[in-house]
């Protein structure tokens, strides 16, 4: 046995765990396309600086940085949304708006690992660039809800908020950006009472303190209620009035789009990445604590990366994440009753004959394979069996002089001897 083994963080996928992975992006391209987001690929290896620009203290912290061999500072990707944001400021500023992107791959942070957090993972994006209207907003809410509806998760809940609110608020207390997004890191955290100590410790005022302990405390399924009982509190806070109004927009036009997910509104929900400036939001479900995938709006990452003054709005769902409540869901299982087919020739001389019943089912959709181990049909039927295979075609002399196979469904176990033209109807079940 080789000692070498993957490096901590770092995983290996196997079959299995590559076809869910897969079957989660297949999803995730689809509504990509149902949307009209197009593609694009960026480089694993960024600029450190671009990527330590407005990503937050954490995940700065955490990078694979490290200089190549011409002595420059890089970094792997440890989010997508900066990668896109440059590409837009230096080679799409002068294509129309909206510019709706798409990309999927693997991203690396320094993280511990543990249940749904890896050095490696996976994440699809979907980016709405040009636009600062709520209906962008409503739009990437009504993606999200898609894409989950689409994997067949259940129970999810989207928790809402809006940078604005807490911004407005310190922003009017002359509470200085890196200040405050050194607040939102403590927020994100759920560290309420070391915010509000930060805060105090800034000079905001009593006042201040007061509705910031309220605003936390102010949550909800119920958005009327939560948004109406916010946009009292930060009465005279004018910036936070407003980001209450948009937010209040933004759900209204979301809901009217027919997406039925359950809310959990939070006037002081604060998300770690630096760059967002509006309705920001992740996606939970029961009996994983950590969010399945996460986004909002960021009307000044483009125009920091030397672009044109270009609001965007975008989420990031987490495809790891995801695949591990699609599992606890069952969801997969459900999906694994699709059929699949091993044909076996009894005799060398019916390889032929074999290849060509396989060939006929792939034409009809129907995934086959052909044994080419040219087992026995016993040892090989143990193998399909094994291998989750749903229905075996026996090709055997006596059958086939009479236009004939043996068809077994390896479920039921059950055989019967069938015209080779029907054998696809009978795998599908589409004979009387
Ligand atoms: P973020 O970029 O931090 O907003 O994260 C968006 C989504 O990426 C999360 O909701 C997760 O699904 C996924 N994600 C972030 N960090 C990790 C990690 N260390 N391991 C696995 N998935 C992650």
């Amino acid at each position: 046995m080789s000692s070498f083994r993957t490096v901590r963080g770092m995983r290996d996928f196997l079959p299995e765990d590559a076809e869910k992975m897969r079957c989660v992006q297949r999803v995730a391209r689809d509504v990509a396309q149902l949307y009209g987001y197009q593609e694009v690929i960026t480089p694993v290896v960024e600029q450190y600086d671009l990527l330590a620009a407005k990503t937050g203290e954490e995940i700065r912290e955490r990078m694979y940085a490290f200089k190549d061999l011409s002595g420059r500072k890089v970094a792997l990707r440890p989010e997508f949304t900066a990668s896109i944001a440059r590409l837009v400021a230096t080679k799409m500023m002068t294509q129309p708006k909206p510019l709706k992107l798409f990309c999927e791959g693997s991203l690396y942070r320094y993280d511990e690992p543990q249940y749904g957090r890896h050095r490696e993972f996976w994440q699809v994006n979907y980016e709405l660039m040009g636009s600062d209207r709520p209906e962008a907003d409503a739009e990437i809410l009504t993606l999200t809800y898609d894409l989950m509806e689409k994997l067949s998760l259940r129970d999810y809940h989207f928790k809402i908020g809006h940078m604005g609110i807490l911004r407005g608020i310190l922003g009017q207390e002359h509470v200085k950006e890196e200040q405050q997004s050194m607040l939102m890191q403590l927020l994100d955290k759920k560290r309420w009472n070391e915010a509000l100590k930060a805060a105090q410790g800034l000079g905001v005022s009593n006042h201040c303190l007061t509705v910031l302990k309220n605003v936390f405390e102010t949550w909800g399924k119920d958005a009327v209620k939560v948004l109406g009982k916010a946009k009292s509190l930060v009465e005279g806070y004018e910036n936070a009035v407003a980001a209450i109004e948009n937010l209040k927009e933004i759900l209204e036009l979301t809901r009217a789009s027919g997406a039925k997910f359950e809310m959990l509104v939070e006037a002081g929900f604060a998300r770690g990445l630096e760059y967002y400036t509006g309705m920001i939001f992740e996606v939970f479900v029961p009996r994983i604590d950590v969010a399945l995938g996460g986004g909002g709006r960021y009307d000044k990452l483009i125009e920091l990366f030397g672009g044109e003054p270009t609001p965007a709005v975008g989420v990031a769902p987490g495809i790891d994440r995801i695949v591990l409540a699609m599992e606890k869901q069952g969801i997969f299982a459900e999906a694994q009753r699709a059929k699949r087919v091993q044909i076996i020739p009894v005799k060398e001389e019916l390889r032929v004959k074999a290849m060509e019943i396989a060939s006929a089912l792939r034409q009809a959709g129907i995934p086959a394979e052909l044994e080419v181990m040219g087992r026995r049909v016993s040892r090989a039927l143990a193998d399909a069996d094994r291998r989750g295979i749903t229905h075996v075609v026996v090709v055997g002399p006596k059958e086939i002089e009479e236009g004939k196979v043996v068809l077994r469904d390896m479920q039921k176990r059950e055989q019967k001897t069938v015209e080779i033209a029907n054998v696809s109807k009978e795998i599908l079940g589409e004979t009387a």
